[in-house]
């Protein structure tokens, strides 16, 4: 046999096609399932390059981009979402998506703006400068049309299933790493298609997101995450397949490395706060300095997160500073004995 780690994949009639995009993050994971109806899941980020390479990768495999009759959307990002519009222009092809993700992906253009100017307040109130802001917001503003909107002709239901002629994907709702992150599972064949919700080389990020029912308090992205993750563990898939990179095959104990790796995160960012009282964005250049300009959102996103998971276990809380809110340890507790900021992450959590 092959070493290609995407081939028992392929012998199960789902195609890896690697879709390049402009993120940090590299080529994005679209997936051909051959079967009717044919079906794509994701398409790739709004680009004339990976156009092309979309059409050059089925091609490849046979087919062509008027064949596809069903395209699957496993969550709300441009890398992910941003060709699907096209794709379904161009071959009529139905597109499926979680319930929740419909009115983002309909009125891209205006969601996006609104989450821009979501992001630019919490920047703001968790410290950073306001001309970094300004700044990143043009970088923002010009990522934008790398996404498009498209139509979404079957809206989903957490827990039913898509029936193809030789399979069966039951979906199913994993908030966290966005609020429509779906991930589609073949129970006969031990298959779980995750997208971005678990990633073999990356922790996914639990990007902090407005919530997608339009109410205005923020989730609590990595708690919400975690809790995901603890139904991921339960599934007994052989094969994972991500939105990036390759397939997983030990969905188990990557999912236990991550628990272990955030109640390690959150224990450094107690120490910190502990020291001293400091702003999401004061952490975040302690933890990763300049990355904490340059990824702005995402390092606050990520301190925010474990924050959450401190302050749940009563070991921290926010201190208003005038604009901008600070965090301070609530007792003398050492990093060492805060315990288990996962409740019931992890029955053997190792902190190796
Ligand atoms: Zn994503």
């Amino acid at each position: 046999m092959s070493d290609d780690p995407f081939a028992p994949a392929a012998a199960a009639g789902i195609h890896r096609l690697a879709i390049p995009t402009p993120f940090a993050v590299g080529r994005v994971n679209v997936y051909l399932i051959e079967d009717e109806p044919l079906t794509l899941v994701d398409a790739g980020p709004n680009s004339g390059t990976s156009f092309d390479e979309l059409q050059r990768g089925l091609a490849a495999l046979g087919h062509q981009l008027e064949e596809i009759e069903l395209v699957i959307l496993t969550h709300q990002h441009i890398d992910h979402l941003g060709l699907v519009g096209i794709v379904a222009s161009h071959s009529g092809a139905q597109v499926a998506a979680i319930d929740a993700a419909v009115p983002f992906v309909e009125r891209y253009s205006d969601e996006s703006a609104a989450d821009d100017a979501f992001a630019l307040e919490l920047m703001l109130r968790h410290g950073i400068a306001e001309e970094v802001v300004r700044a990143l917001r043009q970088v923002t503003g010009s990522f934008r049309a790398w996404g498009s909107k498209a139509h979404v002709t079957r809206p989903l239901r957490d827990g039913e299933a898509i029936e193809l002629r030789d399979r069966r994907l039951e979906v199913q709702h994993r908030p966290g790493h966005s609020p429509s992150d779906t991930v589609f599972w073949d129970s006969d064949r031990r298959i779980l298609i995750a997208a971005d919700h678990l990633i073999k080389h990356i922790s996914s990020n639990p990007l902090i997101s407005r919530p997608l029912d339009g109410s205005a308090e923020r989730t609590q992205a990595l708690v919400v995450y975690l809790e995901s993750l603890k139904r991921t563990r339960e599934l007994p898939a052989e094969i994972v397949l991500s939105g990036h990179g390759e397939p997983i095959t030990d969905h188990v104990s990557l999912i236990d490395d991550r628990f272990a790796l955030h109640q390690r995160r959150a224990e450094k960012l107690y120490r910190l706060i502990a020291e001293q009282p400091r702003t999401g964005h004061e952490l975040a250049q302690a933890l990763w300095g300049d990355v904490a300009v340059t990824q702005a959102f995402l390092t606050l996103s990520e301190v925010i997160g474990h924050v959450d998971l401190l302050a749940n276990a009563g070991h921290v809380r926010e201190l208003e500073d005038g604009e901008v809110v600070r965090y301070e340890a609530t007792s003398d507790t050492q990093a060492d004995e805060l315990g288990d900021l996962i409740p019931g992450g992890n029955p053997v959590l190792s902190r190796g």
